[in-house]
């Protein structure tokens, strides 16, 4: 198989823009190309993948093996054509002092021709000792053609010609001029990766056009076939059953994977499951997610605004889904990220916040030790892994107990010492792993996924002991956004009853959401333009209706106006108040819960019924005598039976017999003192007194509605002494004498 090493003198010689073009021009043609890129690099690769339309696979000596280098390059290749591999920085560049992991290197391991390209501007006659000496330098390594790049006219281009013709025998394969529209486009690609670019597509083919007119591209191929042949790849390994669902979250902000990463996902029996983190509202359903690198801070806008992905990718996180995050991935999880003035809220699934820097924070390569503390299966051997990291984000406002995957050895990480962090069933780090022999990340990744699977997600491990002094404490910080909904208490029902913020709130609305219960006296307050909705519940489609309430309450929310959610009572006191709040939660929507006077003190109060007495109760109780869907009630009567606590029973009027027969059946007199108080604190109160034994039929001869409250006790018998607001009705006890 006919392949070709790019490399340079130095960088910044056009060499990508070259090997991008040069991949278009074959692959138009109708010749397989498959591109390398070497070292670690997730940019380029994306546009020669583009460019050729098949994935290219980085050769690298930091985290691969040579064997595995030559493995991997013979299996990519064997269906090709072609292959090209383009270098790094310059041929001979490198860490060493003896170029072990030159492109130098990686050409000869490949025996692979060389062809230099090479940046002439203002060169004449020194290319001929640039070239004799690049060739001289390594003999082993065969330069076998250059194109000259970035040339200032035809005149140029000549005289290069002639002189490389008569001191060198390096055939010139191509000879491309300066261009201005080319280096725009040059510029974009370093900055751009082509999943983020809106014109892959116009910019491929733009260099591809170049290339074709001044590259001598049959003579190239030709010379690409001079290699000798590749030895036979071994068998691919079996495919193994996918049985592990794994999301990758995959759009214009988050694009930097590894194919053979992926493919290695794969093989370890992963189905993947692309994401956009940015057009998806729900993650799917998956066993692991896997956010990679990429340029969260480019689309922190567009990333904010999907608040519903947010949300869910940190309830994920919080129920201990196994996720793996690296550097744009783990800036996605912190929540917040700061870049050029301007704040955006990530999932905030991890307790940090992300800073944009001037300058990288940590470039190049990584070599990180575990700590044991990872949530995977722990590495074999001295438990070491080669890595890579090209951030300029920092982290800030770290937990001070965070927990750590990994002690950097060599690289940045996140302070220099750190790296890995690790919360629930999540590892966040700053470097980016290589699936290689040295680590097998995405095995052990998906192996993982299936464990906490099998053993029923949530697996929440717990720290290592021996490292835990402390005993774990979390700070759960609230959502300092501006409410978009308030959830207000409207009291039970008497308007001067509602609080000096309720009342603020209901003047401003634009969109009120009422319950059945709320007063008409209360709903006068509203804001006369406001839009008033009515969402009172038909008891039998109690369960749908909340679901189609919450829906609204999120819309509304959407649409930017200032909206009130209105109920009897306090919110949060069996009005399903948390349910709304969750859901608005899981939305991203921020939220304010305004309580309200609850039935049980706002009734009793007018009643002159004390809750609690010194004497006579101790304790009190508020249950709701509701039996949802014709079940039974769900109550712990013996607990309930107890003379000394006030026991306090909303939405009990239809159950009123089966309330006092579970009451005395469990042990409760039924001489104890009862009341039922309908339509609280309005005008039309009515406060019925009776005993236990006798409520059912009180309630039934009274004709009492909804809404009516049950006070069974001790303390109603103060009522008689205490009533200051209405007059009482003593029933019960009259009919029994
Ligand atoms: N969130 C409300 C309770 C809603 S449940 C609160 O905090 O008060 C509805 C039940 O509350 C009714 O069935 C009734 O038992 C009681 N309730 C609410 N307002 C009432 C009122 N004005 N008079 C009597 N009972 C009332």
């Amino acid at each position: 198989m006919a392949h070709f090493f790019l490399s340079a003198a130095h960088k910044s010689s056009g060499k990508t823009t070259l090997a991008i073009g040069l991949a278009r021009v074959f692959a138009r043609a109708g010749v397989a190309v498959q591109p390398f890129k070497k070292g670690p690099d997730y940019i380029d690769p994306l546009w020669l993948s583009a460019a050729a339309g098949r994935p290219c696979h980085n050769l690298d000596f930091h985290t691969m093996a040579a064997g595995e280098i030559k493995a991997l390059f013979a299996a990519k290749s064997a269906d090709a054509a072609l292959a090209l591999v383009e270098g790094n920085k310059g041929l001979y560049d490198g860490l060493d002092l003896e170029g072990t992991n030159s492109n130098a290197a990686l050409a000869k391991l490949l025996a692979a021709p060389v062809v230099l390209v090479i940046d002439a501007q203002g060169m004449t006659r020194g290319i001929a000792p640039l070239l004799l000496g690049y060739k001289a330098f390594d003999p082993d390594v065969r330069i076998a053609g250059v194109i000259l790049n970035k040339l200032g006219g035809s005149r140029h281009e000549a005289k290069l010609r002639r002189i490389i013709e008569h001191y060198t025998d390096i055939p010139v394969l191509g000879a491309v001029q300066k261009d201005a529209a080319l280096e725009i486009v040059e510029r974009h690609l370093g900055l751009m990766p082509s999943n983020e670019s809106t014109a892959t597509e116009p910019t491929v083919d733009a260099i591809a056009d170049a290339v074709a007119r001044q590259v001598d591209l049959d003579r190239l191929r030709a010379l690409a076939a001079t290699v000798p042949a590749l030895p036979p790849t071994s068998a691919a390994a079996p495919v193994a059953a996918r049985d592990v669902r794994i999301g990758v979250v995959r759009d214009s902000a988050f694009g930097f994977y590894y194919p053979g990463d992926l493919e290695a996902l794969q093989a370890a029996g992963a189905e993947l499951v692309y994401v956009d983190s940015m057009r998806e509202r729900a993650l799917p359903r998956v066993d692991g997610l896997f956010i990679g690198g990429g340029f969260p801070e480019t689309h922190m806008a567009a990333l904010e605004a999907n608040a519903s992905f947010r949300a869910e990718v940190r309830a994920a996180v919080e129920a201990g889904l196994p996720v793996y995050a690296e550097c744009g991935g783990l800036m996605y999880l912190c929540r917040q990220i700061r870049w050029k003035g301007d704040v955006r809220r990530m999932a905030g699934a991890i307790g940090a916040d992300v800073v944009m820097h001037d300058r990288p924070q940590g470039r190049g390569y990584v070599r990180l030790k575990e700590t044991g503390r990872g949530p995977w299966e722990r590495l074999g051997g001295a438990g070491e892994t080669p890595a890579h990291e090209f951030h300029y984000a920092g982290l800030e406002n770290l937990p001070a107990d965070a927990v750590f995957a990994y002690e950097v050895l060599r690289g940045h990480g996140l302070d220099g010492r750190r790296d890995g962090l690790i919360h629930r069933n999540t590892l966040a780090s700053f470097s980016h792993l290589r699936d290689t022999q040295t680590n097998h990340w995405a095995a052990r990744f998906a192996a993982f996924a299936r464990r906490c699977r099998q053993a029923g997600i949530p697996e929440i491990r717990t720290a290592a002991p021996e490292l835990d002094t402390a005993p774990a404490r979390r700070e759960i910080r609230p959502d300092r956004a501006p409410a978009r909904v308030h959830l207000v208490g409207a009291g039970p029902g008497d308007a001067a009853l509602l609080t000096v913020r309720a009342r603020e709130l209901l003047t401003e609305a634009d969109i009120v959401v009422y319950d059945r219960l709320v007063s008409n006296d209360v709903l006068a307050l509203v804001r006369p333009g406001a839009t008033k909705i009515f969402a009172g519940k038909a008891a039998r489609a109690h369960f749908v209706k909340q679901d189609e309430i919450n829906e609204l309450l999120v819309r509304m929310a959407r649409t930017g106006k200032r909206v009130v959610r209105l109920k009897g009572g306090d919110p949060f006191v069996f009005g399903r108040g948390s349910e709304e709040a969750q859901e608005l939660a899981r939305n991203g929507i921020a939220f304010e819960v305004v309580p309200g006077i609850t039935a049980s003190t706002g009734c009793t109060a007018r009643a002159g019924i004390p809750l609690t007495h010194r004497g006579l109760a101790r304790a009190v109780t508020f249950v709701t005598g509701h039996a949802q869907d014709g079940k039974d009630i769900d109550l712990n009567w013996k607990a309930l039976a107890d003379s000394r606590t006030t026991l306090v029973i909303y939405m009990g009027l239809t159950n009123a017999a089966l309330i006092r027969d579970e009451l005395m059946k469990a042990g409760l007199a039924g001489a104890t003192p009862a009341a039922a108080i309908e339509k609280g604190t309005t005008p039309e109160q009515r406060t019925v007194l009776t005993t236990l034994a006798d409520l059912p039929e009180c309630v039934a001869r009274e004709q009492l509605q909804p809404p009516t409250l049950f006070v069974i006790g001790e303390v109603v018998e103060l009522a008689k002494d205490l009533n200051w607001a209405s007059t009482i009705l003593d029933c019960g006890r009259a009919a029994h004498g």
